[in-house]
């Protein structure tokens, strides 16, 4: 038995792997990665994959990367971690104070979680508390979009609107408000998103203003619903939203857990509006895809709703072991120097230029593919049955990971969301890379039709 069959076998002896139907398993097991490299991943038999989905759009800047690297190694031999209540450290104190001037003024506070569903846990609790203590004790309930996607933990889970994840845990699930949110591709009102007025803000304007009294925060994915496909929406709408919590006293929570540190062109996608959120959530590319951090930064106005003397019982009491970690920090600082060092910004425009101009060239023609929809370094292809009426395939037909499968074969690593292939690959990514993404994913969506 080769190396990689035994390591197959031991690993589905004990491992539950994440977001899985472990039976599948049983044909498809794990592929055992030995090393990363740049963009790509390497498995144990020599086999090289291109990482076009950024290993769950973590990584910015390639794997094993010499200068964070180095950055790790550094900080593991001074501190790897101390407890962050009464203590602090070096990285997390500049971490904090250039993410602070990274984002818009009044955003000037800065939580630590150790994950994204963290993160959301802790922007929820952070509204509720805060309504709590300045008097608005009726605003105890969150709005949240259809097809959102947050997180695993039950407060992020709740905000979340993708069934899929949802749907068994709905009698555990807090009561939110469900607002029909955006959905370009197959527009309510025949819009286009590049020219619309978000008409179909009009939802939650009007879910909001009949129950803006009991309502702490409104959260929303900024400009991209990932899970949900990738599904881009206007800066008009979080404009519009923005308004709207002025308006009612609500929090604005921006959940740019997936979209943050430049995968929509701009460092954080809010910016794209010039809006500012009263909360928002960071972590994926905070550290580059190398560690597990969050953070949370909100305004003066929220913290100061919780500093008081200890006997007023108003404090956050909310804590993770790892807040804070040190390593992590460290690996963030390094990741925002190389944003600065290597103008990563700049040099990115020319590839998403690159990318968007080839797919649509390679992918539109395809009688499967209903759109190609990209913003910055993310780009969807969303595959229909028809596309004129823009009838979806079943799910449980699993185009999209009989693709994957056939894209894995040919070396590149395009894991789906449904019916949705998209590429969010490292920036480090050269055009010949580009050229074989496309490519690829081109050959194995043309091979899974012709042989069905
Ligand atoms: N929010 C968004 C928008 C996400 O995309 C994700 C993860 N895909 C999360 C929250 C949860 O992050 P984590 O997986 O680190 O808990």
């Amino acid at each position: 038995m080769d190396k990689m069959r035994k390591l197959q076998e031991k690993d589905l002896k004990h491992i539950w792997h994440p977001c899985s139907q472990m039976k599948d398993y049983e044909n498809f097991p794990p592929i055992v990665i030995k090393k990363g490299n740049g963009a790509y991943l390497e498995d144990i038999n020599g086999k090289k994959y291109l990482d076009a989905v950024s290993s769950w759009w973590v990584n910015l800047f390639g794997h094993s990367h010499k200068r964070i690297n180095d950055a790790l190694y550094r900080q593991a031999n001074k501190l790897e971690h101390v407890i962050f209540a009464n203590f602090s450290h070096e990285p997390a104190i500049e971490l904090s104070e250039r993410i602070v001037s990274l984002l818009p003024e009044n955003l000037n506070k800065v939580f630590f979680g150790d994950n994204g569903s963290s993160a959301v846990e802790i922007a929820l609790k952070l509204s509720f508390q805060y309504h709590q203590q300045t008097g608005k004790t009726k605003k105890t309930r969150f709005v949240a979009l259809t097809d959102a996607y947050h997180g695993e933990t039950i407060g992020a889970l709740s905000v979340g609107g993708v069934d899929l994840y949802n749907k068994i845990y709905k009698p555990l699930l807090l009561d939110v408000i469900r607002s029909t949110g955006p959905d370009c591709y197959r527009c309510k009102f025949n819009k286009h998103r590049d020219s619309c007025n978000a008409e179909c803000f009009s939802f939650i304007e009007e879910d909001v203003s009949k129950n803006h009294e009991e309502i702490s925060a409104i959260i929303v994915e900024p400009l991209v619903q990932c899970a949900a496909g990738m599904k881009i929406y206007p800066p008009i709408y979080l404009k519009k939203l923005r308004k709207l919590c002025d308006k009612y006293n609500i929090n604005f929570i921006a959940d740019e857990i997936a979209v943050g540190f430049g995968r929509t062109g701009k460092m954080f996608a809010c910016e794209h509006a010039g809006i500012a959120p009263d909360i928002i959530c960071l972590s994926k590319g905070l550290t580059a895809g190398y560690m597990p951090l969050s953070l949370v930064v909100m305004t003066d106005e929220i913290y100061n709703a919780f500093y008081d003397d200890y006997s007023k019982m108003k404090a956050f009491l909310h804590s993770h072991s790892y807040s804070g970690n040190p390593l992590g920090c460290a690996v963030a600082i390094e990741s925002l120097n190389i944003f600065e060092d290597e103008k990563i910004l700049d040099k990115n425009t020319k590839k998403q230029t690159y990318l968007k101009e080839l797919a649509e060239k390679e992918l539109l023609d395809i009688p499967q593919v209903g759109e190609y929809r990209q913003i910055g370094m993310i780009g969807a292809i969303e595959l229909v049955k028809d596309k004129k009426t823009k009838e979806p395939f079943d799910s449980l037909k699993r185009v999209g990971y009989n693709i994957y499968k056939k894209a894995l074969e040919k070396g590149v690593l395009l894991r789906p969301l449904g019916n949705i292939i998209y590429f969010m690959p490292p920036y480090i990514i050269e055009n010949e890379d580009i050229d074989f993404m496309v490519k690829v994913c081109k050959d194995s969506i043309n091979q899974y039709f012709k042989d069905i």
